[in-house]
């Protein structure tokens, strides 16, 4: 094969969900890997299957010799995988013993006048190419680190020994080199900047501005080229904004002694800070309440306790968001918060209760709870400086003097109670047939048996006086009654 002196097909990708294309013209190992790229995230992002991307892809190639022969043998090549196609397409368009030529090409290379980064991405794509389309010629990651470590230039060899340490990972590479130009954003880059709410045309993080509203589009310039510094993690740890949580010892101080300028009420150089007597409860102190004495801190843009009332309390930790690590002490020393826990407090033995909050756990906290705004924001606390009250306007409940509690009322002096009468049974009711022998004295006879008694007597002696009446008539109208 002669080697094809056209100009490059190129890889055309319009947006992420459109088919990609291959334009007409000499395919070399690079454009295939991007064609390979190109459709492989066309196969993602238009969520094509594995069985249809070949029927698709291979209809937008533009090589005419490449048309031919996919018209030749379309059934067969559709049903080929995306890595059957490339290699088949590899075989066609490629010069012979290209991956050996490939391999041959990254083992001589070396850094020479490059930046390190732009001749480590170089090496890196090539390497991606034997790895997709001649895997047996690809160098592993270590043997690609080496290759590397042996061919950099004399000055970066310099530095490296220099460096030890970073040298086994090639950050210590990563300096300000020696760009002609400003190399493009990786694609990592990118997302760094993209999670940190970075800026890609000025390359900070944390700009607060896109790059439709950077100042350096405003003015048409671009960070300079000779220092620029690949964006790694840590310079997102370092550009992170941190917010200051104030708080230092100090004691009232009393000048009544300089009496060289009288003032008639002279200001304080420091007043105490306002600080809460609670009571803490957690899973190891469930019985006895903890008393601690937490500062109200209006200058605190978090609520944080202590690594180690965290643990007295048996509070469970759980892992604070990273870009909620973000304080820091007036000296600017970082406050390391990796944990938060969750917790409540109590004042006036449970008279005033707080709901449940997050605390940013710091190990090291010269105060053992700091109430900073987001709980004085949710618990509704007014401090008032100047009276020195913290308020809960919902309920009137200062949290820094809490009102004393009312004295229990004096008891009264003690008297016996009154003997308890005792219970009297209700007699249960005796029936004729129960009863015992009638006593020869009637008033002792049980009352139900006196009132049948009684009852019975009435009877007879009405019954005896009709007789008597029924007589007496018969005997007066005697003639009246024939017998
Ligand atoms: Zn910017």
């Amino acid at each position: 094969m002669t080697p094809d002196a056209r100009p490059l097909a190129e890889v055309k990708v319009a947006k992420l969900k459109d088919c990609p294309m291959l334009t007409a013209g000499c395919i070399n190992p690079t454009t295939l890997h991007s064609w390979y790229s190109a459709c492989r995230r066309y196969m993602k992002h238009a969520d094509k299957k594995a069985d249809e991307i070949i029927s698709i892809v291979a209809d937008t190639m533009m090589e005419p010799r490449l048309m031919t022969w996919y018209q030749a043998g379309q059934a067969r090549i559709n049903k080929l995988t995306l890595n059957q196609y490339i290699d088949e397409l590899a075989g066609l368009v490629l010069e012979k013993k290209w991956d050996h030529k490939l391999w041959q090409k990254i083992l001589a290379s070396s850094q020479g006048d490059q930046a390190f980064i732009d001749w480590k991405i170089e090496l890196e794509n090539y390497n991606a190419i034997l790895t997709t389309s001649s895997p047996s010629y690809a160098l592993t990651a270590d043997r690609l680190m080496a290759q590397l470590n042996a061919n950099l230039n004399e000055s970066l060899k310099g530095s490296l020994t220099m460096e030890p340490v970073l040298a086994t990972s090639f950050d210590a590479c990563n300096k300000p080199a020696d760009h002609k130009y400003l190399p493009k954003l990786t694609d990592q880059e990118k997302q760094l900047l993209n999670e940190h709410d970075g800026c890609t045309r000025c390359r900070t993080f944390y700009a607060g501005h896109h790059s439709d509203t950077c100042p350096m589009k405003a003015s048409g310039t671009f960070p300079d080229a000779m220092n620029y510094r690949s964006l790694t993690v840590s310079m997102v740890e370092a550009a992170k904004p941190r917010v200051a949580a104030a708080f230092v010892k100090a004691a009232p101080c009393d000048d009544n002694t300089n009496s060289y300028v009288s003032l008639s009420k002279p200001t304080p150089f420091t007043v105490p800070h306002l600080y809460a007597a609670l009571d803490l409860t957690g899973p190891a102190m469930r019985e006895f309440p903890l008393p601690i004495r937490a500062l109200l801190d209006v200058g605190c843009p978090a609520v944080i306790i202590s690594a180690s009332l965290a643990d007295q309390l048996g509070l469970r930790c759980y892992d604070l968001p990273l870009e909620e690590d973000n304080l820091s002490s007036l000296l600017d020393a970082l406050l390391r918060c990796r944990e938060y826990v969750r917790l409540r407090v109590r004042l006036g033995n449970g008279k005033w209760k707080s709901g449940t909050f997050r605390a940013k756990v710091n190990t090291g906290l010269p105060i053992p709870l700091i109430l900073g705004l987001p709980f004085l924001a949710t618990e509704h606390i007014v401090i008032d400086v100047n009276l020195r009250t913290a308020i809960d306007k919902r309920t009137g409940y200062d949290l820094i003097s809490p009102p004393l509690l009312p004295a229990p009322p004096m008891a009264p002096p003690y008297a016996p109670p009154l003997p308890t009468p005792k219970k009297v049974k209700p007699p249960t009711p005796i029936t004729l047939e129960e009863a015992s022998e009638p006593a020869l004295v009637g008033y002792l006879l049980p009352e139900p048996i006196v009132a049948l008694i009684r009852e019975h007597i009435e009877v007879l002696t009405e019954l005896k006086l009709m007789n008597e009446k029924d007589c007496k008539f018969k005997e007066k109208f005697r003639d009246r009654f024939p017998i």
